[in-house]
């Protein structure tokens, strides 16, 4: 048995460093923070190019196959996560984009009253630390920063130029007022290194006696009194530990985890569960369903000049190149990870915002995060924003250890195919524009006997890949199905919430850090407040936000 705490964090990813940085800033609150993974002590994790490094690594990535998808004919889809201090948040692709206004006043007409966007651009712009400075938009002093990529490079000017013949917008912000153009994207980096959440909220907090950071320590179920959560069962150093709580489990184990963790502990399907032999402590029959995941498809293109970054990393001049980038001016390829270019725009007739994003590499190889080709390539990688097929999470096996069954069921609508299809002409429209056909020696992926729809499709389906997006599996709702209700609480039980990518409804239209942290910072909020009232579970408790600004 070990100490008790007031609030116990389970998974020290992008949300978790979040909740257990904020939460300590009173020194009154006692908080343990377990994370499965090791301590982030690796230069992988924080020099941004190492990222083709952490994408494969045993130590720091729990390296998640999916089940075979019958959509994609019958491929396992590999699904990365991080596993140590951060999270995700300390090997993904270090891009910073929130998604679009309508996302979530799409969440607010569902229910989820308090998560609209006037409601959730106070908690964005509370987390950011833009080296831009703060603005309507922006936050320039929060903890998680956020840079402009250092320099230019010709093959993304040409892909904005391009994208512009195509009457997309040039933009320097995918975070302002609207988020469809074209242009570069902002990253989570600070003078040239990764600013995971570890690094934006857990270090500074970590000399606070009131703080507990157990690492190698895997939660292995929540335990309960009924239904209520008085605290986690985990095992560290290949001890059992039962850690007790007197206010709140708070689980933040990620889309994945959180969910089966859920199911491990007794709250879910009850058919699932006593297929395992998993006592029910509550029946919640949603929990580890509404999977969703951004499907990226990637054309890979020779280019006509030796400009890219395959040449720098195939030449030994060229390394040493980009190594004295990075020392004299903290820029270059080591500084940027992988992914430079950007655009969000509409490739269905009927789409009313962005339905597509690139990500654009001045890079190529066959896989993302794999060896560089050794010719001059680049990569356009494109990817719907709001995929309407519904995956689901099931535990596998009653072992904690053991991964549960991912089935991510992508390309499982019309909408999705045709989207995916939609997707792949509009990059190569943007390759075949006069800004950018210079710069193509020959189109290798899908490359051009692949040209009907139905080849297309076809070859999405045989390529596709995840853009590390897995989300919405402990869904946010105020209907009968929903996991958690809009105060982040697991519903039908009591001092448990889920705070990380699964409670979102849908899907936010990019990429997935920003969105996660800030709903972290507004739970922070939510949990204080409901505190402070002694724990009552009012549901029509969502606060204004000036309230819950100024309590914050
Ligand atoms: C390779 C990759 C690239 C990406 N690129 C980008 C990008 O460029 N921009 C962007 O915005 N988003 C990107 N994402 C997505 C984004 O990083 C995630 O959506 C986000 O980090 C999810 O946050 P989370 O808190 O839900 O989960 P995570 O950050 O994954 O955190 C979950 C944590 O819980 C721990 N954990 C799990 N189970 C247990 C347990 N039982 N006990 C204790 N600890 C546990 C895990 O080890 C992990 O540390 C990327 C993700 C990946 C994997």
């Amino acid at each position: 048995m070990a100490d008790t705490y007031d609030y116990i964090v389970v998974g020290a990813g992008s949300a978790g460093c979040v909740l257990a940085g904020r939460l300590s800033e009173d020194p009154a609150t006692r908080v343990l923070l377990l994370e499965a993974g090791p301590p982030d002590r690796s230069l992988w994790i924080h020099l941004p190019i190492g990222y083709g490094k952490t994408m494969w690594s045993d130590r720091y990535n729990w390296r998640f196959q999916t089940d075979p998808d019958p959509n994609m004919h019958g491929r396992r889809i590999y699904w990365p996560r991080g596993k140590t201090l951060g999270g995700s948040s300390a090997i993904n692709g270090l891009i910073y984009i929130r998604g679009q206004r309508e996302d979530y006043d799409h969440w607010a007409d569902l229910g989820c009253a308090g998560w609209g966007y006037d409601d959730v651009l106070p908690w964005f712009i509370r987390a950011e630390g833009n080296e831009r400075g703060a603005s309507r938009y922006h936050g320039g002093d929060g903890p998680l920063k956020v840079s402009d990529i250092p320099g230019r490079h010709p093959l993304i000017d040409a892909f904005v130029a391009g994208a512009g013949t195509l009457g997309v917008p040039a933009t320097d912000d995918f975070n302002g007022a609207t988020q469809e153009g074209a242009g570069y994207f902002q990253l989570t980096t600070h003078r040239g290194w990764r600013c995971s959440t570890a690094d934006a909220y857990l270090k500074p907090a970590r000399g606070r006696p009131n703080l507990t950071v157990a690492t190698e320590a895997q939660a292995t179920a929540v335990l309960f009194d009924g239904k209520r959560a008085i605290g986690v069962r985990y095992r560290q150093g290949g001890r059992d530990i039962e850690a007790r709580c007197d206010a709140e489990v708070l689980l933040a184990a990620g889309a994945i985890q959180s969910p089966q963790l859920l199911q491990l502990s007794g709250v879910g399907p009850p058919a699932l569960l006593a297929q395992f032999g998993i006592p029910l402590v509550h029946a919640l029959d949603a929990v580890g369903e509404n999977l969703q995941d951004h499907l990226q498809f990637r054309l890979a293109y020779e280019c006509t000049e030796k400009i890219t970054t395959n040449d720098d990393l195939n030449s030994l001049f060229g390394r040493i190149k980009l190594g004295w980038q990075w020392l004299s001016a903290r820029s270059g390829a080591l500084a940027i990870g992988i992914n430079q270019g950007a655009c969000f725009m509409r490739a269905l007739p009927e789409s009313t915002t962005p339905d597509i994003q690139f990500h654009v590499a001045t890079l190529s190889a066959d896989m993302a995060g794999g060896a560089v080709h050794a010719w001059p390539g680049f990569t356009f990688s494109v990817c719907q924003l709001r995929p309407s097929s519904r995956g689901r999470i099931a535990l596998a096996s009653a072992d904690p250890f053991a991964p549960p069954s991912m089935q991510a069921n992508y390309l499982d609508t019309e909408l999705d195919r045709r989207c995916a299809v939609a997707a792949v002409k509009a990059a190569r429209a943007i390759a075949a524009s006069a800004p950018m056909a210079r710069y193509v020696k020959r189109e290798v992926k899908p490359g051009p006997g692949v040209a009907s729809d139905a080849d297309l499709l076809d070859w999405c389906r045989d390529v596709g890949a995840t853009i590390f997006h897995p989300s919405g599996t402990c869904r946010m709702g105020v209907d009968a199905n929903a996991v958690v209700d809009p105060r982040l609480r697991v519903r039908g039980v009591q001092a448990l919430r889920v705070v990380d990518a699964s409670i979102v409804p849908t899907v936010p239209s990019g990429n997935t850090n920003a969105p996660v942290v800030m709903i972290a910072e507004k739970a922070v909020a939510m949990i204080r407040e409901d505190r402070k009232r002694g724990g009552r579970t009012a549901q029509d408790g969502n606060p204004t936000q000036h309230n819950i600004l100024e309590e914050a």
